[in-house]
């Protein structure tokens, strides 16, 4: 399945490109009612099922050769209670309209990762986070969950009354049920400042506890053959928006968007010698900035060069080592990647499957290229993950089976137990969940 080039008809592929399948049957929803028909004929006829939401994962988590449901018309706030931030929304919307639809009501996510066009449903089930040392993935936002489970019956569960179902389908993997909708607890809206700047590695990484405390939202770019991190701090501010328009938009251009990087990628994939030379002036073209406007607009980014990807997340003191093993096993291999080393934070969480489960976390990211050899860089992080009881992100690359990430999760039991009550035949089944949480 991990093939690259124009995508057939009938074929399904991911955003990277290199996640495809060909489904037996692509059903687009409506309503809730239609999706639940739709699940119960194709269990009913043998098949399995699998909801996609974006594509924005990296791994095989939306694959299925069975019944593929799409959730464009599955879109759009259903309720909305501006006074306490609740807010139900259909699974399949994207969180750049979610995020427009809470502006107008002067409410806004409490956090974001640093992207926009995955929908809510994909976000949690893989654990999406965005960075905050005293924040949560975005899961943890979630008050309720509506499920329609494989025989077309709707489950209505709630933080309040089913936190045993609720922790394991806040980050469920797709494979409890299709996410019908999802109850959102907002903030009120709040205006962020993003100060950007560059700054020895080094000292970045001896400081990486302190700083991580000391702002709200903390995040670091290194490019493994430079010696600088550019460093990127986000605070709500009392300030006025002033957005800087094209300007902000630009502001990071070099480290993992856009035209100048796409430019400096594309040259070291043409010349694999080039890229220590390249990735040493990306590292010193990343410069520095400052910027406030509405929070969303800053937590996000877009991203057009396209690329594949691995995240680990490890208890938050050992980040700062894992980091330095990976930068070292890059320079000492002269491993051609360009990209850089992202690191973030997030708060211990209790949904059993997140991967910060009970641990204040040091998220380390990798990424190469899209076209260019990824698994030996991939393979050698996950080692030094390994050393620190790193658990993957469910939606980016990794080798892991269920018999090596059982041991990670204190509640692992508690999941597999949630997932017999609620899809005991196995349809929301594919290859992806029988690898890493068994049949
Ligand atoms: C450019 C880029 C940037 C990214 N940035 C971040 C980031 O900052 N932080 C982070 O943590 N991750 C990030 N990711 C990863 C991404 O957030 C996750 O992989 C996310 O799960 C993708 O959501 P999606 O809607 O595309 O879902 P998909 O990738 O299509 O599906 C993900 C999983 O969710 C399940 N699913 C989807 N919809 C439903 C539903 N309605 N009911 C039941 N199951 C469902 C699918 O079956 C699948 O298992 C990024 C990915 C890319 C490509």
């Amino acid at each position: 399945m991990a093939r690259r080039g124009p995508r057939n008809a009938g074929e399904w592929a991911n955003w990277a490109g290199d996640q495809r399948c060909r489904p037996a049957r692509v059903l687009r929803p409506g309503s809730r009612e239609e999706l639940a028909e739709g699940i119960a004929a194709a269990a009913a006829a043998g098949q399995t099922v699998r909801v996609a939401g974006s594509g924005h994962s990296f791994t095989e988590a939306a694959l299925t050769e069975g019944t593929m449901i799409r959730p464009e018309r599955l879109s759009g706030l259903l309720d909305a209670d501006p006074a306490s931030g609740l807010v139900e929304v259909a699974g399949g919307t994207v969180l750049a309209d979610l995020n427009r639809e809470l502006a107008a009501l002067g409410l806004a996510m409490e956090n974001l990762g640093d992207i926009d066009r995955q929908t809510i449903a994909g976000a949690i089930s893989t654990g999406t986070h965005g960075t905050g040392a005293r924040l949560r993935n975005i899961s943890a936002q979630v008050e309720g969950i509506e499920l329609v489970l494989a025989d077309g019956s709707v489950r209505r569960l709630s933080a309040a009354t089913d936190p045993e179902l609720m922790g394991a389908a806040r980050i469920g993997l797709g494979a409890l049920g299709a996410i019908a909708a999802v109850t959102l607890r907002c903030v009120p809206a709040f205006t962020l400042l993003r100060v950007d700047a560059p700054h020895p590695r080094e000292e970045v990484l001896d400081t990486f506890a302190e700083r991580a405390e000391a702002h709200e939202h903390f995040e670091l770019f290194t490019f493994p053959y430079d010696d600088g991190a550019l460093v990127l701090e986000r605070n709500r501010t009392d300030e006025a928006a002033r957005p800087r328009g094209r300007a902000a938009a630009y502001l990071n251009d070099v480290v993992l968007e856009n035209w100048t990087l796409a430019a400096l990628a594309q040259t070291g994939k043409a010349l694999p010698r080039a890229i220590p030379a390249l990735s040493r002036l990306a590292g010193r073209l990343a410069s520095g900035g400052r910027v406030s406007d509405r929070s969303d607009r800053l937590f996000v980014n877009e991203r057009r060069v396209r690329f594949t990807e691995m995240e680990y997340a490890l208890p938050r003191e050992a980040g700062p080592e894992a980091a330095r093993r990976v930068v070292e096993w890059v320079r000492s291999n002269r491993y051609p990647v360009f990209f850089p080393i992202e690191m973030r934070v997030a708060a211990g969480d209790d949904a059993f499957l997140s991967p910060a489960h009970d641990r204040d976390t040091a998220y380390v990211a990798v990424h190469q290229y899209r076209g260019m050899e990824w698994r030996p860089y991939f393979e050698a992080v996950e080692a030094i993950m390994d050393d620190y009881d790193g658990r993957p992100h469910w939606g980016k690359r990794h080798f892991q089976t269920a018999e090596t990430l059982a041991p990670r999760y204190p509640e692992w039991e508690k999941f597999q137990r949630a997932r017999d009550t609620l899809d005991p035949d196995r349809v929301f089944a594919n290859e992806y969940t029988e690898r890493v949480l068994g049949t």
